[in-house]
C-alpha cells in the first residue's frame, strides 16, 4: 500500500455500529489508503462499551466508556460500578460520549435523568483524571457552567460543536478542543463557518461522527472515516492552511486533548 504523505485521525467515529458490518474492513483499507491513520470510538452504553476493548486490540484505534444521553433507557443503576471499575481495569483515552440533549430531553423528567448521568460521569472522569467527550445540543452554557463550578480540568472535546464563537470561547477557556465534522460543509452552515474561521485551530479536532452527519459532498446516507480527508481540506482552506500545517497542528491537538493517544 503506499503511504500517504498526510496523516489524519478521525477523533469520533462509530466504526463499531453494525452498519459497517458487511464491509468494515474495506472501508477501513480506504480510509488509510486516503491517509487516515487512527480513529478514536466512543463509548455509548454498557454492553457496547464492554466491547470496545476486544474490538480495538491489534489496531489504531482508541476507545473511550461512556453512557450516551441517546440511550438514556439502557442505563442501569448498576452500570456506574461498571464504569468506574472499567475505567481503572482498561485502557480507556477519554469517558463520553456523555452530555446534555436539550431536543432528546422532551421532558423536565428526562432532563433530570441527564443531569444525573452527566454529573455522575464527570465526577469518575475526575477521579480518573480523564478527559470528556461531550455531547451537547442546546446546553452549552448549562454544561460549561457546571464544569467551571466543579473545577474540571482534565478538559477533553465537544464533538460537532455547533454553538456561537462566544460559547466556543468558553469551551477554550475550560481547556477543551471542539470537534468540526460534516456540519461545516454543508452550504447552510455559515455561521458555523464563521466561527470556526475566528478560533485558533489548536483548538479544533476533526471528527466524523461516523455513521452520521455525512458531509455536503458525501453521497451515501452513511458517512464513514473516508470522508475526513476532504472534510480537512475544507477546513485548511477555511483556516488559509496548507493541510500539510493542519496534520501537523492536528496530531499536536490530540495528543494534548487526549493524552493517552501520546503511547
Ligand atoms: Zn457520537
Amino acid at each position: 500500500m503506499n503511504e500517504h504523505p498526510l496523516h489524519w485521525f478521525d477523533s469520533h467515529c462509530h466504526f463499531d455500529f453494525p452498519v459497517f458490518d458487511p464491509d468494515r474492513e474495506q472501508v477501513w483499507q480506504q480510509a488509510q489508503q486516503a491517509g487516515v491513520r487512527g480513529l478514536l470510538i466512543p463509548g455509548i452504553s454498557r454492553e457496547q462499551g464492554q466491547r470496545l476493548p476486544a474490538f480495538c486490540h491489534n489496531r489504531p484505534w482508541f476507545y473511550a466508556f461512556g453512557l450516551h444521553p441517546y440511550f438514556l433507557d439502557q442505563h442501569q443503576p448498576q452500570d456506574e460500578d461498571w464504569l468506574a471499575a472499567a475505567l481503572q481495569r482498561d485502557a480507556p483515552v477519554a469517558v463520553g460520549e456523555i452530555g446534555l440533549d436539550r431536543v432528546l430531553a422532551d421532558t423536565g423528567e428526562r432532563l433530570q435523568q441527564q443531569w444525573h448521568w452527566f454529573r455522575l460521569q464527570v465526577a469518575l472522569a475526575d477521579d480518573a483524571g480523564l478527559p470528556l467527550i461531550l455531547h451537547i445540543r442546546g446546553m452549552h452554557d448549562e454544561a460549561a457552567s457546571f464544569l467551571r463550578r466543579q473545577r474540571f480540568t482534565a478538559g477533553g472535546m465537544v464533538h460537532a460543536f455547533s454553538g456561537s464563537e462566544q460559547q466556543a470561547k468558553a469551551w477554550l477557556d475550560l481547556g477543551f478542543a471542539l470537534g468540526v465534522g460534516g456540519a461545516m460543509t454543508h452550504p447552510r452552515a455559515t455561521r458555523l463557518r464563521r466561527t470556526l474561521a475566528a478560533l485558533p485551530v489548536e483548538s479544533l479536532l476533526l471528527e466524523t461522527d461516523s455513521p452520521d452527519m455525512a458531509p455536503a459532498f458525501w453521497a451515501e446516507s452513511r458517512n464513514s472515516p473516508l470522508a475526513l480527508p476532504v472534510t480537512a481540506v475544507m477546513l485548511a482552506a477555511l483556516k488559509g492552511l496548507d493541510p500539510a500545517q493542519l496534520a501537523s497542528a492536528q496530531a499536536v491537538t490530540l495528543r494534548q486533548t487526549f493524552p493517552r493517544l501520546s503511547g
